[in-house]
């Protein structure tokens, strides 16, 4: 699957997408994180993408014409399915069930705000959906897009090692995941459940999933 990102801060999106889990899955070719800088579309002879906004009001807005060159320009060299998103705190919220779907795609095109946002009349234009990461407002769309890159490469074959790394996990399987542990066996006085030290595994699961019920209950009760 390919991410292709507008954006006037290219850096931000390379400095999360290229480490750790993603810059392995890029490395390995199981995903592609391309940033793509808006400003390179701009006619203007300082580089400028903003503007005042028409009837008064504060703060600046990116113009549609850099963002309409960049994205069409972007999408002509795209093969496969495409769908372009807005990261906008107006979209719908970001779930794991949307993750599930948006990694039906080829590629993901993902537009980032800034400033006050873009104007409404190119985001008519091109963009097929509005995704918010949450009911708050943030400076802009780079870190957003990284959420959605991490929440649907991580589903991407090949992303984990095992895909039932996340079939278990919270949200992901209905309930929120069992507490886990590690070696010591003991830590401040406490020590980790004897059952997970007995090697039966159907007993293991029993009481795993039990877990996951009672902090489900405890932590999520609008999960059951
Ligand atoms: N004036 C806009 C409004 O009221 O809807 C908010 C603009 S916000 C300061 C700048 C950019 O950050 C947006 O264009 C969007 O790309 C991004 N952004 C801010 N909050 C977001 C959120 N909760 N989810 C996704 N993107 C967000």
């Amino acid at each position: 699957m390919k991410f292709t990102v507008l954006t006037l801060f290219p850096d931000l999106i390379r400095c999360i997408c290229d480490e750790s889990i993603l810059g392995r899955a890029q490395k390995a070719g199981f995903i592609s994180v391309e940033a793509v800088d808006i400003r390179a579309y701009s006619k203007d002879k300082h580089h400028r993408v903003d503007d005042t906004p028409y009837g008064g009001g504060k703060g600046m807005l990116i113009a549609a014409p850099p963002v309409y060159d960049c994205w069409h320009d972007v999408k002509g060299h795209l093969t496969g399915s495409v769908r372009t998103i807005y990261l906008s705190p107006q979209g719908r919220l970001l779930t794991q069930k949307k993750a599930a779907q948006l990694k039906a795609y080829d590629n993901l095109l993902l537009l980032c705000g800034h400033y006050e946002g873009i104007d409404a009349r190119v985001l008519e234009e091109i963009v097929d959906e509005e995704i918010s990461v949450g009911d708050y407002v943030l400076t802009g769309g780079e870190l957003p897009a990284c959420l959605l890159i991490d929440a649907v490469a991580r589903l991407c074959p090949g992303v984990l090692a095992d895909p039932s790394c996340y079939e278990n996990e919270s949200i992901a399987s209905g309930l929120l995941e069992y507490p886990q542990y590690t070696r010591p066996v003991e830590f401040h006085g406490k020590r980790v459940p004897e059952v997970l030290l007995n090697g039966d595994h159907a007993q293991i699961e029993r009481w795993r999933h039990q877990e996951a019920l009672s902090l489900t209950r405890k932590k999520r009760p609008d999960l059951i």
